[in-house]
């Protein structure tokens, strides 16, 4: 643990950071072969000769795969090959039977790419130096305490994950940042986790490793060349990218106030103390005598196919998000509010679904950010949609519900995932609007409170909200307060 402080470090070294990340393609089946991808098979039931290396096993690739490639190249503003081959990765480890790695070397498949991230208010360009398509590896199970190789009683392997498509993508150095270094490798892994999923290349979830990365941190002082970098792997959630690079540049920084050098290895970064542990160091490329793979045809992609890929781009997030700005037509404030939230697209979808501005953005902001929140979870991943927001509030907007009655219509779908509609239907959450039932439950409210009534009468108006809360009881929140309250003030001869 250093002692170290963030902001002072800042003012004595410049650090540059890289990103690798790895992204799981969706494709239903593997990269070389015809076996399933699903996740969570039993272990080694989606697997074949191809994938398990067999001698003599010949591998086919997967067209659809080599397609999500270019369509992820296209939206990082790439320039995608026009002829390349896959290489061999040469190592040996378990959980790859074949002994090499199927992966691209020095041809990639789509290279010199940015993407633009805004981090506080300014926008970062991150160079993207290469997007190249690959095989995953197996999984291996270490059992026994440690549940790493060291002090493991035995391993288990699963080929399953064998040969699912994954893509990597790895930017250019990004210098220049200062503090906000860690802020920015957050933001791009946030920004190109929401292309790959509107581009529906992949469920890029962190948490399944689905989306992984690996994380470059150097440090240099002030008008120095970059210094060494070091590699952090783990790194499973966005909140860990940002604490990983914040970790690592306080320790270079302890290294290197010392006299010290900062060594090129691979660190793993762990959740539980922030900190990264040191892992390998790292080999030279050449270790894995990268030779072009004998047994697969080159890639040509036909330049028509690769335009017409590009015209059928989906919108960008970013794009999307400022077209969303424009139409809301909500201030700076409010923007970034929805931002920080994590509601942006969702106001704007629930305002594409026939809401208002205002009560969409009230909505996610309030009730169901409150609602995500206690369940600790993104408002995103409520189950419940923009559309039946919507509707929540074009039932109130009709006088159907009050607010308290939607709430309650809301929390009938959060829990129960049904329709709106029919949970409307099932727990008859209406306005009580019969004014003889209303009539009737506020003569019975005065009577219950003769002190309360005089003192109405006596001038003190603002005690109606007892007599109000009163009838609400009485009417299981289904009446609308406002009616309610014109009625009691009418019969105790007072005005509103
Ligand atoms: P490797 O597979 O050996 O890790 P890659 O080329 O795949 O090499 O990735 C290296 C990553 O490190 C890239 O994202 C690159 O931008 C980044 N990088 C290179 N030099 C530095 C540096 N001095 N400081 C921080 N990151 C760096
Ligand atoms: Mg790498
Ligand atoms: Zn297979």
């Amino acid at each position: 643990m250093t002692t170290l402080d963030y902001a002072t470090v800042l003012q004595r070294y410049e650090p540059v950071i890289g990103l690798e990340t790895h992204v799981e393609l969706g494709t239903a089946s593997k990269m070389f072969c015809g076996c399933s991808t699903t996740f969570g098979a039993d272990p080694n039931t989606q697997v074949c000769a191809v994938c398990l290396g067999l001698p003599g096993a010949l591998p086919v690739a997967n067209e659809k795969a080599i397609e999500s490639t270019i369509r992820i190249g296209l939206a990082l503003n790439c320039s995608i090959a026009s002829w390349c081959r896959f290489a061999r990765k040469n190592y040996f480890y378990p959980d790859m039977p074949k002994n090499f790695q199927t992966s691209q070397y020095d041809e990639p498949l789509c290279v010199d790419g940015y993407l633009d991230v805004e981090v506080g208010g300014h926008v970062v360009r991150v160079g993207i130096e290469r997007v190249h398509l690959e095989e995953d590896t197996g999984k291996n199970t270490h059992v026994g305490t440690s549940g790493r190789i060291h002090g493991a009683d035995y391993s288990l392997v699963d080929y399953n994950r064998a040969g699912i498509p994954l893509v990597e993508i790895v930017t250019k150095p990004v210098a220049g940042t200062g503090e906000l270094a860690p802020e920015v490798a957050r933001a791009y892994v946030t920004e190109l986790r929401d292309i790959l999923r509107f581009l529906g290349v992949s469920d890029v979830r962190m948490e399944q490793g689905s989306l992984r990365c690996d994380v470059n941190t150097s440090l240099n002082r002030p008008g120095e060349p970059w210094g060494t970098r070091t590699e952090t792997k783990n790194v499973n959630s966005l909140r860990s990218i940002e604490r990983a690079v914040r970790s690592e540049i306080l320790r270079q920084a302890e290294v290197l106030d010392s006299g010290g050098v900062v060594v090129q290895e691979t660190r793993h970064f762990e959740e539980h103390t922030g900190d990264t542990r040191r892992g390998r160091s790292k080999e030279e490329a050449t270790d894995y005598r990268y030779f072009p793979e004998p047994d697969l045809v080159p890639i040509a992609p036909d330049p028509e196919w690769v335009e017409a890929l590009r015209k059928e781009l989906p919108e960008s997030p970013a794009a999307r998000r400022n077209r969303i700005r424009e139409q809301l037509g909500v201030s700076a404030d409010d923007m970034v509010q929805m931002g920080n939230a994590g509601v942006i697209e969702l106001v704007g979808a629930t305002v594409e679904a026939g809401a208002p501005v205002a009560e969409a953005r009230n909505w996610w902001l309030g009730y169901l950010a409150q609602m995500a929140n206690e369940r600790d979870i993104e408002p995103g991943e409520l189950p419940i949609g923009p559309g039946s927001v919507a509707r929540a509030i074009s039932l109130v907007a009709d006088g159907t519900l009050t607010v308290a009655l939607a709430r309650q219509a809301v929390d009938g779908v959060l829990e129960t995932g049904k329709d709106i509609d029919a949970v409307v239907a099932e727990r008859q959450l209406r306005v009580v609007s019969d004014s003889g039932a209303l009539e009737e439950a506020a003569e019975a409210a005065i009577a219950a409170h003769p002190d309360v009534a005089d003192k109405i009468r006596a001038g003190k108006v603002a005690a109606v909200g007892a007599l109000v809360g009163s009838v609400m009881k009485a009417t299981r929140g289904q009446a609308d307060a406002a009616a309610v309250k014109a009625i009691l003030l009418r019969k105790l001869d007072v005005e509103g």
